[in-house]
């Protein structure tokens, strides 16, 4: 259950506690004073059927007793938690997680009791974005957007160096309409960005082609399809280019509106590098014409980055916690 130490470090601040609530696991790690992530864990994460999100608050809870039972001399001053689905940030509230099944959950409040210490609270994009930002290859800039593409598609706003997240609302560009009345998405819409270029669409439009399949094709992954692609199969080409060809338009569309100096993108389909970034950059600058061109770049902090993020909030509230020193009324 210990993976293995992450390359990634934080630099120097006060030890803290990181939990990233995934759809199918949970991580959760250490971050001592010197930044390492000291001991982080993968368990699976407990459905939560009757929608409160205790389960998962137990959880935590557990594995914030096992991080202080291990490392009994280390002083955890906070703790960073992020889950997927709708979160609200600034009331700290997980509006809905259909994969995991909570509504309207206080998680920041209700994490913070049963730790018994700062809470920060974000969705899991957004924090993997933040380490993005901070720690990886687009921290010189001060417009980015971080695109995760992998089972889904959802992204990070960073305006004027600020995090922008309207409430939860706003990055959800997984569910922008690229094809419209095209393929049906999760999300009850036709055509979503989602529904096309995510890792899961490329996998799920690739094996419908293939009619009455083999069991073996139901394996057919991103990666899979892409190799089809580059040996010649006609089907994987064509389900890979329409799926470059709507990041790309996408991403053009975001361009025209936020004028990134720097995109990132992250997420399981990045790992196909230059497959992916060539055709995606040629079909987003074809759209662009007095934009301003911004430069696409891999994530580089790597599959800790939605924990690295939660750490670094966490550390941040408690740099940002008001002075207990009594203030005199003017
Ligand atoms: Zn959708």
């Amino acid at each position: 259950m210990i993976a293995p130490l992450s390359p990634v470090h934080l630099g120097p601040g006060a030890a803290v506690l990181a939990f990233d609530v995934g759809g199918t696991d949970t991580k959760a790690t250490l971050v001592d004073t010197s930044g390492a992530l000291l001991d982080t864990v993968r368990v699976p994460t407990p459905l939560s059927v009757d929608g409160t999100g205790d389960a998962v608050l137990a959880q935590v809870e557990a594995l914030a007793a096992r991080f202080r039972a291990a490392h009994p001399t280390i002083d955890i001053r906070a703790a960073g938690l992020i889950v997927p689905g709708l979160v609200d940030d600034e009331s700290g509230i997980g509006v809905f997680s259909e994969n995991i099944g909570w509504k309207n959950v206080p998680f920041r409040d209700l994490a913070s009791e049963r730790l018994g210490v700062p809470v920060y609270f974000t969705h899991d994009v957004r924090a993997a974005g933040a380490a993005e930002y901070t720690l990886g290859s687009a921290g010189q800039y001060s417009n980015v957007l971080v695109v995760v593409i992998g089972t889904g598609i959802a992204s990070a706003i960073f305006v004027d160096g600020r995090p922008y997240s309207a409430h939860g609302y706003a990055g959800e560009i997984g569910h922008a309409v690229v094809d419209p009345g095209g393929v049906l998405c999760a999300c009850g819409g036709h055509g979503c960005l989602e529904a096309i270029g995510s890792a899961g669409a490329i996998s799920r439009l690739y094996r419908a082609g293939l009619g009455t399949a083999d069991p073996v094709d139901n394996a057919i992954g991103a990666r899979e399809v892409l190799e089809r692609a580059q040996a010649g199969d006609l089907r994987a080409q064509k389900v890979w280019s329409d799926a470059t060809d709507a990041i790309g338009l996408a991403l053009a569309q975001s361009v025209a509106l936020l004028a990134p100096e720097a995109i990132v993108i992250g997420g399981g389909l990045a790992q196909a590098g230059d497959a992916l970034f060539g055709p995606v950059e040629k079909r987003m600058n074809s759209f662009l014409t007095f934009h301003r061109r911004p430069v696409l770049l891999p994530a580089t902090v790597g599959e800790n980055a939605g924990l690295v993020g939660a750490a670094l909030g966490a550390r941040r509230i408690l740099t940002a916690e008001p002075t207990t020193e009594p203030t005199t009324a003017s």
